[in-house]
This record gives C-alpha cells, structure tokens and sequence, in this order.
C-alpha cells in the first residue's frame, strides 16, 4: 500500500526507463520516491525503470509511485541525456531534468529548444555551496573514482597491502592518482583502504592538504608552475610547454608506480595527456593504468575508450559508463541530487520555477523555444543570449563555472 496519498492536481514527476546503450541507472529511487510523495507530489515510474539498478516496479508501488507512462510528468527526470525520440515524447513546456552534456551535445541541445522544452542540466548546477546537495558530478565522480581503485586492485597482479607471511614479505603497491578532484580523491581514500601506498599529483595546488590528509603523499613536480585554479575551483588549462614538461616529469615517476589510476579533467576540453607511451614502456611489466578521463578521449596516449588492452606488458583500463556499474548507489545518490533540485522547483506542491534562483539559471539550457545557456549556446552555434523577462538569459551561466562536459560517469 502507498504510504501517503499524492493530492490530485499536484505535480507529477515521471522517471522513464533508460535506454542509452550499457545505462543502468535509474533517477528516482524508491527511498526518494516516498519522500517526493510525503511532499505532496504525485510520481509515475515506467514498468522496469529500476529493474537494473536493483528497484523493482513493487517497491516503487508501495513507495507511493504509480506505474506506468514514464514521460507523462509535468517535470520528466532522467539520468542519460534523451534520444530524439524520447525528445518527441516530451513535447512543448514539459520540464526536463538529466545529464544533458550541454557543452558537447549540441544536437540534443537544438532539438530541446526546438520542441519547446524547459530543461534543465545536472552537470549545469553552480558548484556553490547551497547546491551541494545537487553535485551530481560530484556523486556520480564518488562512485567511479571508487570503482577505477577496485579496478587497479582486481587487475593487478600484485597486492595492494604489504603482507607479512610465512611465505615471506610482500611489499605494498604503489599507486599514482593523476587528477585529484572529486573521483581522484575517492580513489586515493579506495586504495589507502586497500593498502597501497599513494602519491598523487594536481596541478591545483589547493589540494595538496586534501591528498595528505587521506594518507597519501603530494607528489611535487618541478614544473616551474605557481597554480592552475581557475573559475569555479576548476583547473585551467595548460599551456603546450607546460604539459609538454609535466609529461616528460611524469614519465619518470610513473615508471615506479604499479598502479596509475588517472582522473585529469579540464571542463569542456578533451582530458589533458598526461601519460606518454614512452611513461608506459617505463612501467614494470603487470603494471596497471585505469584512465577514467577515457570519456573525454583519456590521459593516457594508448587508452582505447571502453577497451581493456595490454601494451607493453601493461594493462590499460578506459571505462565509459562506470558509474553503471554500481547502479544501486550511484542511481540513490543521483536520486538525492534531483530531489534537492525538484524541491527548489516546487512550491505547495506545485511547479513553480524561480528563474531569478542562481542555481535554475545556471542549470537552465534551454526554455522558451530558445538555448539560453551561454555555454550551450556557443556549442551549438547560436549567437548571444537576448535578455530574457528578467533580463538575465544565460548571463549567469558562464561557461567556465557551469559543469561542463560529458559526466565521467
Ligand atoms: P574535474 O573532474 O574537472 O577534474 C579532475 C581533476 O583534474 C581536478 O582536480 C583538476 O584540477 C585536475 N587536473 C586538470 N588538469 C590537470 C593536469 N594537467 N594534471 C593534473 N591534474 C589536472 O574536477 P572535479 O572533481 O569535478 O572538481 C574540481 C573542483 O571543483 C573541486 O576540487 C572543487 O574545487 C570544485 N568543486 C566544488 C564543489 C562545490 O562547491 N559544491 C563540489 C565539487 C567540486
């Protein structure tokens, strides 16, 4: 039995089943589906939506949900960007919210507009501190920089922890995390868990205090470089010369580690190369690198994106769509992202969205037949935003702090 009824007339929220190729997450979970109708909303969940992140169409029922057309919502919640298909069931003032790679998606981006549909992208939510709640990116990063250590682990042929045996002593692995973000810093806290001992390097000095106080070492490179923050606490850029060093200094040091696990990102640009093919001729033969930048084309130079090879003895790893593969967690914590963002939406029950709210701008692509997101707007070719009723289309929502490229997800 529902354990509330929703109140008729109040808004509907639908979660369709996804249909994107290896996804297996789900956007409500029941937890958040019975917290959403305790609210007040009604919520509809296609037969099976669940199903591969383990929720079942019966624990969504008796947390309150109906079963049945996962598009019919006032405000449709989706974890995959929609296929023009799926842009075809939502049709003119339907509210969308889902990772929709506004930087990179150009296509989805026009033909959102193009069908009259509010949407709204995850990976566009300011990363303030009010927002926290919503950081998809930074949840979905938790579950992968997780999952890329449990790789490492599995994959190599050594252990991760020193062992002291009858048969002898094992030394521990040496691991190097590359990148020291949100997955970056879960990887490292993954390993130190398993044993390893870790070095990690950023090129935002900020989170050298981070990496140590996880247990791991800052590895210092003689870059000749003060820090690379930018806008938003993101990294800027390198210039060539400066990567061009970076990878010569890495390569060394990379030859001494057995496990390279790689997270480097730089919001809207390919992932930075940061590990040579003479880095990996370096490696000990059995070594092991998981490039979880595979998404936006790897930082290593022989990752093949959703490939596992071996070159040179040396086995590299390129998941796409890792956080998949923890469907469970990764589709709740998700589900707590879109409720945090659902309820800035709603008022008394009712949709009610703020545009005057920092947080919907900047997570507004595209609204009123138009691509209103700057960023979103420059991707897909269109000119400037034209001030909106408030004034204010898309100017808040610069490219640098607003999330940014494909999930690494
Ligand atoms: P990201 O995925 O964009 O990048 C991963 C890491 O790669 C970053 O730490 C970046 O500095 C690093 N990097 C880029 N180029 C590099 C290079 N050439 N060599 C080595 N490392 C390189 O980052 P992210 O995990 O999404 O988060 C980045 C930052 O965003 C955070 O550390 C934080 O400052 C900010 N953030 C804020 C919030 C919030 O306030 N709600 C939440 C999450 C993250």
């Amino acid at each position: 039995m529902p354990r509330s009824q929703p109140h008729a007339g109040f808004m509907n929220v639908s979660v369709p089943k996804e249909t994107a190729s290896g996804e297996r997450r789900v956007a409500l979970v029941p937890d958040v589906v019975e917290r959403l109708v305790g609210g007040g909303l009604q919520v509809t969940v296609e037969a099976g939506a669940g199903a591969a992140a383990s929720h079942l169409d019966p624990t969504y029922e008796q947390a309150g949900a109906t079963i049945g057309d996962g598009f019919s919502g006032e405000v449709v919640a989706k974890v995959a960007p929609p296929s023009s298909e799926e842009i075809g069931r939502l049709g003119r003032g339907k509210v969308l919210i889902a990772f929709l790679q506004p930087l990179t998606a150009a296509d989805t981006v026009r033909a959102l507009a193009e069908a009259g549909v509010t949407s709204f992208a995850m990976e566009a939510i300011p990363r303030i501190s009010r927002a926290q709640s919503m950081d998809a990116l930074s949840s979905q990063a938790t579950v992968t920089g997780y999952r890329a250590a449990l790789i490492a682990a599995q994959r190599l042929p050594r252990f991760f922890p020193m062992l002291t045996t009858a048969a002898g002593t094992v030394r521990p692995a040496k691991v190097l995390v590359l990148g020291a973000g949100v997955a970056g810093l879960q990887a490292i806290a993954t390993s130190r868990r398993l044993g390893a001992v870790v070095q990690a390097f950023d090129v935002r000095s900020a989170v050298k205090e981070q990496i140590e106080s996880l247990g791991a070492r800052f590895l210092e490179l003689d870059m000749g470089l003060e820090d690379a923050e930018a806008a938003g606490g993101y990294a800027r850029q390198l210039t060539e010369e400066e990567q061009q060093r970076q990878r010569e200094l890495l390569a060394e040091e990379i030859g001494r580690m057995d496990a390279v696990i790689a997270t480097a990102a730089v919001p809207g640009r390919p992932a930075p190369l940061l590990v040579t093919e003479q880095a990996v001729k370096n490696m000990s033969p059995g070594s092991v690198i998981v490039d979880l930048a595979a998404e936006t084309g790897g930082n290593c130079e022989l990752t093949e994106p959703g490939e596992t090879v071996v070159k040179d003895d040396v086995t590299i790893v390129g998941p796409l769509g890792l956080a998949s593969s923890m469907a469970d967690h990764a589709s709740a914590l998700y589900a707590r992202n879109v409720q945090s963002l659902l309820e800035l939406m709603v008022s008394e029950g009712e949709l009610s969205v703020d545009f005057d709210d920092e947080v919907l701008t900047g997570a507004c692509i595209t609204r009123d037949g138009e691509i209103v997101h700057e960023g979103a707007r420059q991707a897909a070719g269109a000119g400037p935003a034209q001030p909106d009723k408030s004034g204010e289309a898309g100017s808040r929502a610069r490219s640098e702090d607003a999330g940014l490229e494909a999930p690494r997800s």
